[in-house]
């Protein structure tokens, strides 16, 4: 019943985590060629000055890209894209002794993009520099290079693989409830914040349903609380069951769940909370005894914020709690 309470965070100002590596790797990659292309200029190589200077260029322009709009997928396959094309380029226009360029190329490219993306583009790139490395060198120097490839290769597709793995497991861990495996707290807050930011750019309605079972105390109390427990997941089903793809379903507070409906307007919403509130009724979750809910209906109004349309629900919800329970109200 508290769940106005619970602060919506504003959406996060600090920098993403997931930028620095694109920010470093291109600062780097840019630091890394800069002194090469002033040699070329120096020289008069105009060819392998040009084409350090784009390698520069687009180094500093995927890093401005990352650090402005924080989007990180595109600029991470594009700065993999200019690591391979420019070892590449590099061993064509000076020669085969560019690479050992490979090498870090090919760390930036395990970290920056998905380990079988990155595993493919290694091979692309390996069979492109095949025909300039292979008469240049001698057959033991070419058998040395190309199985450290393979070796590094093989070490950075196994890190990258396990990284991808224990993100996926974090991401879990950080916006699912354990018990009941809807969305947790945290995860109700940034999807607060994306429905309120999508309403204030094209009005699209959004409504949500506060979910709270009725006199739970008392039901743990005669039954104990693993048939609390066994009762939340099987109400969790119940909504998971009935809800459309496009709503959401959180767990916040112990008894207490909330449905997002995301393009959904109060009558819909009204229609699935009664449905919702007959279903468990119905379903006798404890022999003898009628588990059932109370629900607050409210629908997102010009100008709200996350918080203030939760607590609208939540009032909603006292309301139907005083109302005598097993009921829905709508917060008009
Ligand atoms: P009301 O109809 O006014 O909502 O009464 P209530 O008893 O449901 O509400 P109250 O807030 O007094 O008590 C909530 C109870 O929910 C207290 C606690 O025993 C139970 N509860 C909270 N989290 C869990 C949980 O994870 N598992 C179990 N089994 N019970 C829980
Ligand atoms: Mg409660
Ligand atoms: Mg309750």
């Amino acid at each position: 019943m508290d769940a106005w309470r619970y602060i919506v965070r504003a959406e996060q100002k600090n920098r993403s985590v997931e930028t620095y590596l694109p920010l470093i790797l291109s600062a780097a990659g840019a630091l890394g060629v800069l002194p090469f292309a002033i040699n070329r200029f120096m020289q008069q190589e105009w060819t392998a000055a040009i084409i350090d200077t784009v390698i520069i260029t687009g180094f500093i322009a995927l890093g401005t890209y990352v650090y402005r709009t924080r989007r990180v997928r595109v600029a991470s396959v594009a700065i993999a894209l200019l690591c391979m094309g420019g070892v590449v380029s590099s061993v064509y226009v000076n020669g085969a002794v560019q690479i050992y360029w490979i090498f870090p190329a090919l760390v930036a490219v395990f970290y920056l993009i998905q380990p079988h993306e990155a595993a493919l583009g290694a091979l692309v790139t390996v069979a492109a520099l095949l025909p300039a490395v292979l008469p240049a060198s001698e057959t033991q120097e070419t058998a040395t290079v190309l199985i450290t490839i393979i070796v590094t290769s093989a070490f950075a597709f196994a890190f990258s693989l396990i990284t991808s793995r224990q993100r996926e497991q974090l991401l879990v861990l950080a916006t699912k409830d354990p018990l009941t495996g809807a969305g947790n707290r945290r995860a109700l807050d940034a999807k607060l914040s994306e429905v309120v930011n999508a309403h204030r750019r094209s009005g699209t309605a959004a409504t949500l349903v506060l979910i709270d079972l009725d006199h739970f105390k008392k039901v743990n109390d005669v039954h104990g609380h693993a048939v609390g427990d066994q009762i939340l997941k099987r109400v969790t089903t119940i909504i998971d069951l009935r809800i459309r793809v496009t709503d959401s379903l959180y767990r916040i507070g112990g008894e207490e769940f909330v449905v997002v409906l995301e393009g959904a307007d109060l009558s819909r919403a009204v229609h699935l909370a009664e449905q919702l509130r007959t279903l468990v009724y119905a379903n006798e979750l404890v022999p003898d005894h009628a588990v059932t809910i109370s629900l607050g209906v409210a629908e997102l109004k010009k100008g709200e914020n996350g918080n203030d349309w939760l607590h609208r629900a939540d009032e909603a919800l006292y309301r139907a709690k005083d109302a005598g329970r097993n009921s829905t109200s709508i917060s008009d």
